[in-house]
């Protein structure tokens, strides 16, 4: 079974977030502060951490830093602020996905299953009830609206403007996964796992599919509309304001 230790002083999100996991057949530990997480990481060696940032004994990317410094174990950071320097910095730190605050269960859920997925964990919560249809990584259903972009993941097919871009078969996927996660600052890395979903795909293939996708949507990395570059990280979907 899947193991995740919940890394939170509130006692009322606590008990929140343990309920939530437990429902979804995961077995749950707690730590109301950062070194009582880090005697659990080491003893207990969960698959996965959730881990609040504003923690009463350690800054949370300090935090972030220590259980580095102990364990590769996939990190899913909760921070209070939707910020990109932010959001970076704890990328940087190791976090391997975040989640701002206030958040559902149900996000929560599918984060963790995306984390586990990217990291090779053992099975469990992927298939758990609630854990596929949050819009993660699978593009499948309903179209998805960006702005004037349209991306139908049944008929594979992106409009802009109501003009179909013509994308290659990797394109569509890239484009359909940004928008599956608009908003969200998506790493390349994450961008292998989940679109090209083979481990030995280096970074440079994304740059270079990227430029291909920012091409076909007649923009550039200088002047972005819909696709932005979070330098050093990866990129972003957004509706042009
Ligand atoms: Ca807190």
């Amino acid at each position: 079974m899947t193991s995740v230790l919940v890394v939170e002083d509130d006692p009322i999100i606590r008990a929140a977030l343990i309920e939530v996991l437990t429902a979804h057949g995961l077995v749950v530990r707690s730590s109301p502060d950062g070194f009582g997480a880090l005697r659990e990481i080491t003893r207990w060696q969960p698959d996965a951490v959730v881990l609040d940032l504003g923690l009463p004994d350690l800054d949370g990317a300090d935090a972030l830093k220590m259980i580095r410094g102990l364990s590769q174990v996939p990190v899913v950071v909760a921070t209070a602020r939707d910020d990109d320097r932010e959001i970076i910095r704890l990328l940087n730190a190791g976090a391997d996905d975040y989640l701002v605050k206030p958040f559902s269960g149900g996000q929560l859920v599918a984060r963790l299953a995306a984390v586990l997925r990217r990291c090779g964990a053992p099975p469990g919560l992927q298939g758990a009830p609630g854990a596929g249809d949050l819009g993660v990584s699978e593009p499948h259903g309903t179209p998805l609206v960006v702005g004037e972009l349209r991306v139908d993941p049944n008929a594979r097919t992106a409009h802009l403007a109501g003009r179909e871009l013509g994308l290659t078969r990797r394109e569509f996927d890239l484009l359909a996964f940004l928008a599956g996660n608009v908003g969200r600052v998506v790493s390349k890395r994450q961008l292998i796992t989940e679109v090209w979903r083979q481990p030995y795909v280096d970074e440079q293939t994304v740059v270079v599919h990227l430029s291909c996708l920012r091409r076909k949507l007649g923009e550039s990395a200088s002047l972005p509309r819909y696709l932005h570059t979070v330098r050093g990280v990866g990129v972003k979907l957004v509706s042009p304001r």
